[in-house]
Parts: structure tokens; sequence; C-alpha cells
């Protein structure tokens, strides 16, 4: 373990002390040969046992929706751990679809959905929120703030877009592994812990959540801010729950 992480808070709960570095992004998200300079942040055992299970069933699954540059060897990675792991091939086996679609009006395909958990994909996200802030602006999120990421629905992501466009106190774009992890990210002007998130996880698009009717969407979008500060309630809000 690298020197900084060990006995330093956790970044992701701020209550225990960290034990371990962990990836934002978890290395298995990636090919052997992409998985050089993905940020690190110090984290609990108990933090990043329950990180380390969604990342588990996660990319077992999502590899099946890939949409980026290297689908073909995210797939290939992904059906191994499939086969190894039971439960998930049993929940995808009796959850599979075909659908017909057109794209931009091109020729109709025959496409493949698979079953994925929202809360998980969620879930996840609300640790790699906290994980990027912390590493690219040194925000720590603990109690007194609210961390939530989702999926939106087209209003949603309209109330959202702009800012990623406005004045701002940072702003951060990345991509990891030719599009197996993108994001962008801002910080607010006036209040550090106000964080903005857009993400994709292997441009896989996710369609099917309650709160964006039969749209799908490939991006998960995150957000940080005081409890005490007045908007954040609305904010949290849009984002759902
Ligand atoms: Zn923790």
């Amino acid at each position: 373990m690298g020197k900084g992480y060990k006995g330093v808070p956790c970044v992701y709960c701020l209550e225990r002390k960290a034990g371990t570095a962990d990836h934002v992004i978890a290395r298995k998200f990636f090919p052997a040969d992409k998985r050089d300079d993905l940020p690190k942040v110090a984290a609990c055992a108990e933090c990043n046992n329950v990180k380390s299970r969604l990342e588990h069933a996660l990319t077992a699954i999502m590899p099946f929706g890939a949409q980026h540059a290297d689908a073909d060897q995210a797939l290939a990675m992904a059906e191994p751990r499939l086969t190894k792991n039971r439960k998930l091939h049993a929940n995808l086996a009796a959850g599979v679809a075909y659908s017909i679609r057109s794209i931009n009006g091109g020729p109709w395909q025959t496409e493949m959905t698979v079953p994925v958990d929202h809360a998980d994909i969620e879930k996840l996200c609300w640790f790699i929120v906290k994980g990027l802030a912390h590493h690219h602006w040194q925000v720590a999120l603990g109690p007194e703030h609210s961390v939530r990421a989702s999926f939106l629905s087209e209003a949603g992501r309209q109330r959202f877009d702009p800012f990623f466009a406005g004045a701002a106190r940072a702003k951060v774009k990345q991509d990891f592994g030719n599009g197996v992890f993108a994001y962008e990210g801002v910080q607010a002007q006036d209040c550090p812990e106000l964080t903005l998130w857009k993400m994709s996880i292997y441009g896989a698009e996710v369609g099917g959540d309650k709160r964006a009717k039969g749209k799908r969407s490939s991006m998960i979008y995150g957000i940080s801010a005081p409890k005490a500060w007045l908007a954040t309630e609305m904010l949290m809000s849009i984002l759902g729950q």
C-alpha cells in the first residue's frame, strides 16, 4: 500500500480510518493494458467491501451493453466472469430480451438487452462521486453533505447540462480506457463541496428506469452538496428518491 492511505479518514464514509488504497474506478472494469494511472483514494475495509461487491456484479453484466470503442474486448472479459458467477448467470438468462430498433433512421438491428440493477449502478456511482471529488479537488464529503447519483430523464438532463458549460471554480473531463469510464465534473465557484458529475460506463445505455420512462441514457449524473445549503434539497430531488 502506498504512503498516505493508512490511518487517514476513509474518503467514502469519513467516519472510519482507512486501511487500504481503493481504485475509485475499479481496475477490473478495464482491459489489462489500460489499468495504469487510475485514481486512488484512502478507504476503510467496510466501504471497500460494499464497493467491491457492486463492482463484482457490474463488471460481469455491464459489458454486455457496451457501446464504446473497445466493446468487443469488454465483452470478452465479462464472459468468463459471468460463467463463474452462477447467480448472476441465472438472473441474466431469465432477463435477457431482444428488441429491434433503428438508430437515427439507420438499418433495423436486433438488439439484446440485459437486466441491470439501476440501484447497483447508482450506488457504485455514489462512491465514485465521493472518490473523484476528493481525487481532483480534495473535497471531503461526510455526514454534513448529501451525495446522490442517478440516471436522469431528458428534462432532468436539461436542468443540469448548462452547469457544465458555465463558470466554475474548477472543471475536469477525463476518459479512462478509451471510453470504459468517461466523465466530466464541475465544482461550483462559491461552494467547493457543490460538485456535479456526468459519468458513463462502457458507453452502455441503460433503460427502463422508472424516472426516465421509455428513455435510455448512457449518462449517470451525480451531485454533492452541503446539507445546510438552501438549494440542496431541490437539486437532490431532480435526481429522484
Ligand atoms: Zn469508509
